[in-house]
């Protein structure tokens, strides 16, 4: 199997392209075939070199790879559409020496025209075939003249019908393809042609792309058998809904893959979200690694219906692989959302990465997202002096009165000898509850306080885990200021 992703560099890399591009992928790699990347430019105005960087820096952020595409050459390059004119031109020359194409002389105006008649009598807008039937020699003294022209498919009449792997049969009436456009007066040619020439030439054996694209493919049917070549097998992948079940647009939520990596989304939750777009591995686990949607995947079981983009299981699947990855790959994805709210310096963090990992572990329970862990480490990076209260905090800790602020005075000490000591988080926090029910006080008179005295929050990670971030110094001059604003 040899499949393609073949993006408009004109605009952010939309999760939907991502989601085309895997399912192209999960094939190619599932079958031991070829993925390949081709950059669909052929719109000079709106196509970016900085929006086809992103694609690729998109996809090799999902773990994405392609045997051949612009960066990477390849035996059937060059891969940028803009730069195969030479094999667009050879086909509609091609064309028009078979009789499949012919020149279009019709004005925009008469264009229009032509179109708000057919809507004003409700039927559907199409070439009314005034230039089909031209004689070479008149079309040639129009050239001669300077008039413009199109360039256009001579659809023959009939059906168009093929076996899509995923919808199943689907037949069009060719009168509905109409007498479309391969090249247009200024000399740019359309997707559907330049799309029919590359995936001809590139070998493409399985086209899988979105849905919208459906009333394209019996357009470059027609095309593959006048040219005489294979047409590719067609899967059309179904919409992406949002949770209102409409298309997905910017008012439901992000749109661009960028959008979620800057969010903090983990990379391998994003794959896997992604896969279950139209996919399912049994029906019932929902977090796989990406080696088993390889194993499974299959084209024939990607589902018709839109599929229900879920921010909020995204999210939750995002804190699941967050979880169950190692440690030190959450500190070092999360090391540029910590420098990046200002909380310290990369070198701060690179000259403690023990201590940093050991943070980390104790926040990650309780995020989702990467970007989450700055919010939940913050009290860490804050003046021991100047800790910011929450209110809620605060007046919990108040409540418990000077009950609460002799037991902190009592703890200090024996923190302080604690602390010098050895390091093991649940056997501090055992010890700690001990401390306070040996003094016959319920743990929130103690807790409390000293928990708004640490960390300024009514929550957040375990004591022990806290007191062991912060060490004896820093504890003891947080009890110090926190009896002080409490009193
Ligand atoms: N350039 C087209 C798009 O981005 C490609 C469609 C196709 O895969 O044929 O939608």
């Amino acid at each position: 199997m040899r499949l393609r992703f073949a993006p408009s560099p004109t605009g952010p890399f939309h999760i939907g392209g991502a989601r085309t591009a895997l399912f192209n992928w999960a094939a190619a790699r599932k079958s031991g075939g070829q993925f390949l990347l081709r950059m669909e430019d052929t719109d000079p105005e709106r196509s970016k070199r900085e929006h086809e960087e992103a694609i690729y820096d998109g996809l090799r952020w999902l773990g994405i790879d392609w045997d051949e595409g612009p960066d990477v050459g390849g035996p059937h390059g060059p891969y940028r559409q803009s730069e195969r004119s030479e094999v667009h031109l050879g086909t509609a020359a091609q064309l028009r020496r078979a009789g499949w194409a012919y020149p279009c002389f019709c004005s925009r105006e008469r264009l229009d025209e032509l179109r708000a008649s057919q809507e004003a009598a409700k039927l559907t807008p199409r070439y009314d075939g005034r230039c089909r039937e031209l004689s070479e020699e008149a079309a040639a003294a129009q050239v001669e003249a300077g008039q413009p022209f199109v360039l256009r498919f001579r659809t023959p009449e009939g059906t168009t019908s093929f076996k899509d792997l995923i919808r199943g049969e689907v037949t069009f009436q060719n009168e509905e393809v109409d007498d479309w456009v391969l090249i247009r007066s200024d000399g740019n040619p359309t997707y559907n042609f330049v799309c029919v020439c590359d995936d001809a030439a590139m070998g493409i054996t399985h086209v899988v792309r979105g849905e919208e694209h459906l009333v394209n493919t019996p357009k470059q049917i027609l095309l593959y058998e006048v040219l005489g070549a294979n047409a590719p097998a067609f899967a059309h992948v179904p919409l992406m809904l949002s949770a209102a079940g409409k298309k997905m647009s910017k008012r439901d939520g992000d749109t661009g893959l960028a959008d979620y990596r800057r969010a903090g989304y983990s990379p391998e939750a994003t794959v896997n979200f992604l896969a279950l777009q139209g996919w399912a591995l049994d029906g019932e686990t929902e977090v796989f690694p990406v080696e088993q949607l390889i194993e499974n995947f299959d084209l024939g079981r990607v589902s018709k219906g839109g599929s229900i983009f879920d921010q909020e299981k995204f999210k939750w699947m995002s804190g699941e692989y967050l979880r169950a990855e190692p440690l030190s790959q959450t500190a070092e994805r999360s090391r540029p959302f910590v420098v990046a709210a200002g909380l310290t310096t990369e070198a701060d963090l690179q000259g403690r990465k023990d201590w940093f990992e050991r943070a980390v572990e104790a926040v990650r329970p309780r995020v989702q997202l990467y970007s989450e862990i700055p919010g939940a480490l913050a009290f860490l990076f804050a003046p021991d002096d100047a800790l910011s209260y929450d209110p809620k905090a605060e007046a919990g800790a108040r409540k418990r009165g000077a009950d609460g602020l002799v037991a902190l005075e009592a703890l200090a000490p024996w923190l302080e000898q604690r602390l010098s000591g050895e390091a093991d988080s649940a056997a501090l926090g055992a010890d700690l509850k001990a401390w306070v029910t040996e003094r016959g006080v319920k743990f929130p008179v103690v807790f409390q306080p000293l928990r708004c005295a640490l960390t300024g929050n009514a929550g957040g990670p375990e004591l022990a885990d806290i007191l062991l971030l912060l060490g004896a110094e820093r504890v003891l001059a947080r009890l110090r200021a926190g009896m002080t604003r409490l009193a």
